[in-house]
């Protein structure tokens, strides 16, 4: 199964992932976990993303592809993967079509989380006080500028994704158990 999540900041993307992760025994291929991971190991690579992330804008186009291209090419993604939090751009988006092309692959489905702009502050803030503090866009201000930068440049590929036939509308206002029951169902149609 090969799949993308998507949704804006706070809509339960990592959550459901981790629950398609254990479902198809495949990757969860997150560029925001890949991101941070660099910047907790001082990578040339982290170094660079660190303030971009802080201020929650987005990391290079380039940056990002070269990450998801050499994920891609991981023996655990043979069998499938589920992409979180990529691609986050039409160029993204264009690039990874590319890519899926070059390899032979083509995508499933693309699962599209949808939730209101108030449920996601309400979220992001409740993460941020369990997760005291240890995610340095994890606060109000910044959460603005994402859920911004997610309207502008992010959300057009619901209708990019629409085009190619394959967007699967959820609603993500309900449970954690409902969210996961009605992405199950749209994938066995
Ligand atoms: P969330 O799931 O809360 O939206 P992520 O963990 O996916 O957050 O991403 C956190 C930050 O990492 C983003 O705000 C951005 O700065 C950077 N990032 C992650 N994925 C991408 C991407 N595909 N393109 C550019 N920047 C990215």
């Amino acid at each position: 199964m090969r799949l993308i999540i998507m949704g804006p900041p706070g809509a339960g993307k990592g959550t459901q992932a981790q629950i398609l992760v254990e479902k198809y025994s495949i990757p969860q291929l997150s560029t925001g976990d890949i991101l941070r991971a660099a910047i907790e190991a001082k990578t040339p690579m982290g170094l660079q993303a660190k303030e971009i992330m802080a201020r929650g804008d987005l990391v290079p186009d380039e940056v990002v592809c070269g990450i998801v291209s050499e994920r891609l090419d991981g023996d655990d993604a043979k069998g499938g993967f589920v992409l979180d939090g990529f691609p986050r751009t039409i160029a993204q988006a264009e690039e990874l079509d590319a890519m899926m092309t070059e390899k032979g692959i083509a995508l499933d489905a693309v699962i599209s989380l949808e939730v209101d702009a108030d449920a996601l502050v309400a979220r992001i803030k409740k993460r941020a006080a369990e997760s005291g503090g240890s995610r340095a866009d994890d606060n109000e201000e910044v959460l603005r500028n994402r859920l911004d930068v997610y309207g502008e440049l992010t959300e057009p590929l619901i209708a990019y994704y629409a085009k190619q036939g394959n967007v699967k509308h959820i609603d993500g206002m309900a449970s954690i158990e409902d969210v996961t029951a009605s992405i199950a169902q749209e994938l066995n149609k």
